[in-house]
């Protein structure tokens, strides 16, 4: 089943008149969505009762759970107060996701800092293998979805998410079309861009990943150093265009779970993208 579904409370949910997340389940599965991506961005500030509530609601709704880490983890860093707050991080990210019942997890790489990005990714690979020697026993069944980043000083090219996630089978690609975008400065602009990264994940990693991809999906406004801000459908001078990934999806009957990230409009471009595919 291809999943879609909102990163966050977009603005309508408030509008809307709803208060609490506990309440997207529902909200979500009225709207026709099956995913929903709890934002932990600023830190992994949930009681353990509120993740079992959210969980229960999810499996009431049939609505996927996945978590986005804190953006403070910086798997490459140098600085050893900041390797040992990243793994903390993360472990409080794992224990949310098992208390929620969510099997997915995202997060971000981190910046190059001062050296080359080849010693930072040195650094980040023996982080992850840190994680999944010290942390990922204790969590099977859930995996970490390193996403490909928009800002060329962030660790988070396709090569890089591959070369990380051949660290352990428990990590696989998030892939943020938008980004990639960003940083290739407009680079995706037909199916033949999507169909070569795909091809190079299935390539690097295999185990049928492609078929069960993480995707990240926006517009986005970008300049010389890659990533400006997430945009949304209706601005349309914003790319990447959704409609050639809608067609790789169909055709190869693919099954993703598929987050849009619009900037305050994440159901309503969760629902285009659905109806894209829907309509091939
Ligand atoms: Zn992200």
């Amino acid at each position: 089943m291809i999943r879609f579904g909102p990163a966050g409370n977009a603005n309508s949910f408030y509008e809307a008149g709803y208060k609490s997340s506990l309440e997207v389940p529902q909200y979500l599965a009225s709207l026709g969505l099956n995913a929903y991506e709890y934002q932990c961005g600023r830190g992994v500030n949930v009681k353990k009762e509120f993740c079992q509530q959210l969980g229960e609601k999810a499996g009431e709704h049939e609505i996927f759970l996945s978590i986005h880490a804190p953006y403070f983890i910086n798997l490459g860093t140098g600085d050893p107060t900041v390797m040992e707050s990243s793994l903390r991080h993360i472990a409080k990210s794992l224990t949310a996701a098992r208390d929620m019942g969510a099997t997915r997890i995202v997060v971000h790489p981190g910046s190059v800092g001062k050296g080359s990005r080849e010693e930072a990714m040195t650094r980040a690979k023996s982080l992850l293998a840190r994680v999944a020697e010290e942390l990922l026993p204790s969590f099977s069944g859930i995996s970490l979805c390193l996403e490909t980043m928009g800002k060329l000083n962030q660790l988070g090219t396709v090569d890089e998410i591959i070369s990380l996630c051949q660290v352990d089978r428990a990590y696989i690609p998030a892939v943020d079309f938008g980004h990639l975008h960003a940083r290739g400065m407009g680079a995706i602009t037909d199916l033949d861009e999507y169909e070569e990264i795909l091809n190079r994940i299935d390539l690097g990693l295999g185990g049928g990943i492609v078929q069960v991809l993480h995707v990240h999906f926006s517009a986005i406004e970008f300049s010389r150093g890659g990533e400006v801000r997430h945009r949304t459908f209706a601005e349309s001078e914003y790319g990447p265009d959704f409609q050639p990934l809608a067609a790789i999806i169909a055709r190869d009957s693919l099954t993703p779970v598929i987050i849009s990230e619009s900037a305050g409009f994440q159901n309503e471009d969760a629902l285009v993208m659905k109806e894209m595919v829907q309509r091939q």
